[in-house]
């Protein structure tokens, strides 16, 4: 396993499930000191007891926020910085699906909820990281989109919205603060079998939920699905500071489905 996070201090949002827990134990292994934030207290300690097992010597900051209050987004970039005393990277990545309906029959609440996780958590939190890595004169930053963000995904206006909405916010900011030697990237990953997915294919599925699946993974070159871990080493990499001049990308992790015809 590499060292190359020793020393170094990682943001995880939406650390508690799926692709947050999965980076958090890699980068636990590779040394990162984490910051570990999520709506969901119980679901961050799981992750910290599953960290602790693999890396006993840890070191792990627990910060129950929701990333769509600004102010708590201020607090839990505060919070490390008061820990840790600086911010090599962050992972901004907690998010949700929404509903899955036609547009004219999409509820507008869900609309206005999955946008404001999905764009404004993304937004704040990079506004609030930004300050302290341009005066640290470096850092990395990771928004995860999804190839909802790339292509369009059928009953999905918000989640689709939303995701574009992720790449144009970090095409931006990759061109503003590339100067101060700062690199920010977004993800686009495929379908990742996480606690999310399973839940949207028993939506789209009912009690064929399993068969929904399947069929869905036919299509895709690879005829799998991704698994967390493959995600996780991608954002590793891009995160560490070794991919520097990487800078205002959208990386696509999903087995070459949205090169498809
Ligand atoms: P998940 O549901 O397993 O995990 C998401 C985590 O984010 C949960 O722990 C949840 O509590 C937390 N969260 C949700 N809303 C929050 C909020 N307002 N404030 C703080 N934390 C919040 O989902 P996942 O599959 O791991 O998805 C993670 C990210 O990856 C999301 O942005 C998702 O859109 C994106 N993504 C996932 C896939 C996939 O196939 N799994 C594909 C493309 C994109």
């Amino acid at each position: 396993m590499s060292n190359r996070y020793d020393g170094k201090v990682v943001i995880i949002t939406g650390a508690g499930s799926g692709l947050g827990q999965s980076a958090a134990l890699l980068l636990a292994k590779e040394g990162a000191k984490l910051s570990l934030v999520d709506l969901n207290n119980d679901s961050l300690e799981a992750t910290k007891d599953l960290i602790l097992k693999e890396t006993p010597h840890a070191d792990v900051l627990l910060i129950t926020a929701d990333v769509a209050d600004e102010e708590a987004v201020k607090n839990y970039v505060d919070g490390t910085v008061k820990t840790f005393g600086q911010i090599d990277a962050f992972y901004n990545n907690a998010g949700v699906e929404g509903k899955q309906a036609p547009l004219a029959e999409y509820d507008s609440e869900v609309f206005n909820k999955v946008t404001d996780i999905n764009i404004n958590g993304v937004f704040y939190g990079m506004k609030y990281v930004l300050p302290v890595m341009k005066e640290q004169g470096y850092g990395s930053i990771l928004n995860v989109a999804s190839v909802g963000g790339i292509r369009a995904v059928l009953n999905q206006a918000a989640y689709v919205a939303s995701k574009h909405a992720v790449a144009g916010l970090t095409k931006t900011a990759a061109i503003d603060y590339g100067q101060y030697g700062i690199s920010i990237n977004a993800i686009a990953p495929g379908v990742i079998l996480t606690a999310m997915v399973e839940g949207s294919f028993k939506q789209i599925g009912g009690d064929n939920w399993e068969q929904a699946m399947a069929d869905f993974v036919s299509v895709n070159p690879k005829k799998r699905f991704g698994k967390p871990e493959e995600v996780s080493k991608v954002v590793s990499f891009l995160l560490s500071g070794e991919a520097e001049f990487v800078n205002g990308q959208v990386i696509a992790i999903d087995g070459g489905q949205s090169s498809q015809y």
